[in-house]
């Protein structure tokens, strides 16, 4: 067999150190939150907690689906914490951001999908962060739009949904999800009037004409923001990493993805969708 790909220099991460860090660190652990950070094994937690920002993960740490890149615990979700929203809130206070990013977990097994958490934590970060603009990174709510709509209702600045692959490779790589219906979500997304946004993890075994096709129907969905980083292997359960992209190549994609119309790309090995990810809003293309 050939043996294990190692990690290039261009992956290297820095080490978690600091007081902002350190102030991160307490406000996760006070308020009893989760991350994705920490849950997603982020290479950047050094850099982006380093710099007092944390992208927290509601509505539990356990995920009702099993997408075969990704670190966060399947199964049987804990009963929903109507306590979340006010200490997500707080924490985002605390934190003093401009910016703040907030995922969840799929949570298939509730009625709602999660939207009614969803709207109360916008609405009470909203309530505490005035000045905050948020960014909700959000499931695909089985493509129950009732339930997308309980977000898109609060208006955060910016709404994600990553299709995280290409088309082919979706049923590989996101089991219980749906490429179509990923690009529905966008769409709708995009015509209720919102800044919307998606990524794409690199280094999984497409071909760089999927990526630009991709890319085609991405914008053609209304996507006016787009990330695209390296794919790094959790545990040896999970899916490999079929190739260590280079960072020029990330660079050729970014040009790209310009020319054919998005409105701002982040494209490099160590990008994911909540890195940086103040500039995608506040330095987007009008
Ligand atoms: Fe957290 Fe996102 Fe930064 Fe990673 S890139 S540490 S997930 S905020
Ligand atoms: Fe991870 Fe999201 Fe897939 Fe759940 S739905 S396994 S949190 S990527």
């Amino acid at each position: 067999a050939e043996p294990r790909k190692r990690k290039p220099d261009w992956l290297r991460v820095k080490l978690p150190t600091g007081k902002e860090y350190a102030h991160v660190r307490s406000l996760v652990d006070n308020y009893k939150l989760h991350t994705i950070c920490e849950s997603g094994n982020c290479p950047n937690m050094g850099e982006c907690w380093g710099a007092g920002t944390a992208t927290f993960m509601i509505l539990g740490n356990i995920c009702t689906r099993s997408c075969s890149f990704c670190a966060v615990a399947t199964g049987r979700p804990l009963a929903v914490d109507y306590d979340e929203p006010e200490r997500v809130a707080s924490s985002v206070q605390l934190m003093g951001v401009k910016h703040c990013v907030i995922t969840s977990v799929d949570r298939d097994d509730l009625k709602d999908g999660g939207s009614i958490i969803w709207a109360e934590t916008i609405r009470a970060v909203r309530r505490k962060s005035p000045e905050t603009t948020l960014e909700t990174l959000i499931p695909d709510f089985k493509g129950i739009w009732a339930n997308l709509e309980h977000v898109l209702e609060e208006a955060p600045e910016v709404v994600s949904h990553n299709v995280e692959t290409v088309q082919r490779l979706t049923r590989e790589v996101r089991i219980q999800a749906k490429y179509e219906r990923s690009l529905e979500c966008l769409r709708r997304i995009s015509q209720a009037g919102m800044r919307t946004k998606t990524g794409i993890m690199l280094g999984l075994g497409e071909t760089e004409a999927e990526v630009l096709e991709a890319m085609d129907h991405l914008l053609e969905a209304g996507v006016h923001i787009l990330t695209l980083g390296q794919y790094l292997q959790p545990t040896q359960k999970h899916h490999p990493v079929i190739e260590y992209i280079h960072p020029d190549q990330f660079a050729k994609y970014k040009e790209a993805g310009l020319g054919k119309g998005f409105r701002y790309v982040e494209s490099g090995p160590m990008v994911r969708s909540s890195y940086h990810a103040e500039r995608h809003l506040f330095d987007m293309q009008p």
